[in-house]
């Protein structure tokens, strides 16, 4: 190649590179292009203007990635790299708050930088902007005072559907004793002998029955409980007599399903304030429950003890010398119905707990008797839990607190 030719090249390419830069220069806005170096190629006038009045004309090799944008030169050209067709970067000199849009011109390799101001924002928008935020409050707390009318509402339909219930329930307690009544008589033979089957037969409906009245009266307490008629008839008991009593009316229900039920009372139990009904109806729930859920052959162990509860402020252990003092000063009881049963999962462990909730929807039941059990606990100050694995079986447990007064 002659040395005119190649002369000829540079003048043309110059030529076309000045048209270039008088074309940008026409832009109404900042550009400036730089290597993928971050080294400034070339800026149009609005460009310059922007970086004389940023101080940055006369800052020799300045450098679009350290001085201008401040960020990491690497990140930028990964992003573009992986097909990102533009990045927004804020941009602050010359006292204004700005933005720069960089984009890729892969065949030279070069980065076009657009310079934007950010608009501020006149006193019209704040005041228009003011407006719509309390129109937007405004309309918040409109629903939210619908969505209270209509909780309420709801909840009104649904204590006057509990309080329908409870009295139909209540219709159903004189029907049912009556029944229970006649079981028990022709049981007892007094009418006349009866074969085998007939009382095995008898002793079937009478167990439904004994059932039905359990839902019932569950039923009742719950309705109670809804709409606030606990009180709790707080006497000196024997929890020792509560127990027995009651597991000997179920001693024939387990016999019955072969299942041993093993009562152990520890000797020092102490007489101490509670309602004897209502106690006993949580273990009865429990009892129930741990029959209704333990295979044949099975086991069902109630056990109550003195204990010691500390009700723990925050989850620091005691200690050992404080465990060993507390071990003397017990203030509370703690009963546990233990079962050989199918067990509960973890996640189930506190929802059982609420009203209505029942593992397996299929089994009889109407998912009432835990949450009765944990409401009359918590009206006794104490509270309830349940320890289980699927196929181990679970341990229920429940604390009442020994009041001195
Ligand atoms: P339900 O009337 O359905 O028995 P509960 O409130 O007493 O209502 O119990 C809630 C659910 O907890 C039961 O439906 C059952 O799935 C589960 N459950 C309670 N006790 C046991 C237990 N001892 N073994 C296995 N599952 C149990």
């Amino acid at each position: 190649m002659s040395k005119t030719t190649t002369l000829d090249k540079q003048a043309s390419s110059q030529a076309s590179f000045q048209l270039v830069a008088s074309l940008l220069d026409t832009l109404d806005r900042p550009l400036l292009v730089s290597d993928r170096g971050g080294q400034i190629l070339f800026t149009n006038l609005h460009a310059q203007d922007a970086l004389g009045a940023g101080g940055f004309n006369a800052k020799p090799g300045l450098n679009l990635f350290r001085d201008l944008l401040r960020t990491d030169r690497k990140r930028i050209l990964g992003k573009l790299e992986a097909g990102e067709q533009e990045i927004t970067l804020p941009l602050e000199f010359a006292d204004g708050k700005f933005r720069a849009r960089v984009r890729w011109l892969p065949e030279p390799d070069w980065l076009a930088v657009f310079i934007d101001p950010i608009p501020a924002e006149t006193p019209d928008d704040e005041a228009a902007m003011r407006q719509t935020v309390q129109e937007l409050m405004q309309e918040r707390e409109i629903t939210y005072r619908n969505l209270l009318a209509a909780y309420l509402r709801l909840q009104e339909a649904n204590r006057q559907k509990t309080v329908f219930l409870a009295s139909a329930a209540h219709e159903l307690k004189t029907p049912l004793a009556v029944m229970k009544g006649y079981y028990e008589l022709l049981l007892s033979g007094s009418l006349g002998k009866l074969s085998e089957r007939q009382k095995d037969t008898l002793r079937e409906s009478k167990d439904s029955c004994d059932r039905l009245v359990r839902l019932v009266s569950m039923f009742l307490n719950y309705s109670a409980l809804e709409s606030g008629k606990l009180v709790l008839q707080l006497h000196e008991n024997d929890l020792r007599d509560c127990i027995n009593d009651m597991a000997g009316r179920w001693q024939d229900a387990f016999q019955r399903a072969n299942v041993r039920l093993d009562i152990q009372l520890l000797p020092d139990l102490p007489l101490f304030k509670f309602d004897y009904q209502k106690v006993q109806q949580c273990m009865i729930n429990l009892l129930d429950n741990a029959l209704k859920h333990t295979p044949e052959d099975g086991c069902v162990t109630l056990v109550a003890q003195r204990h010691f509860w500390e009700r723990r402020l925050s989850e620091v252990a005691p200690s050992e010398e404080r465990r060993r003092d507390n071990g003397e000063r017990a203030n509370s009881v703690l009963i546990s119905v233990r079962d050989t049963g199918s067990g509960i999962a973890a996640e189930f462990h506190q929802e059982i707990f609420e009203e209505f909730v029942r593992v397996d929807p299929s089994s009889s039941g109407m998912g009432l008797g835990l949450a009765i059990t944990k409401r009359l606990i918590q009206a006794h100050r104490g509270k309830v839990w349940v320890d289980s694995e699927i196929g181990q079986g679970s341990c229920f447990s429940f604390i009442l607190p020994i009041y001195v007064e």
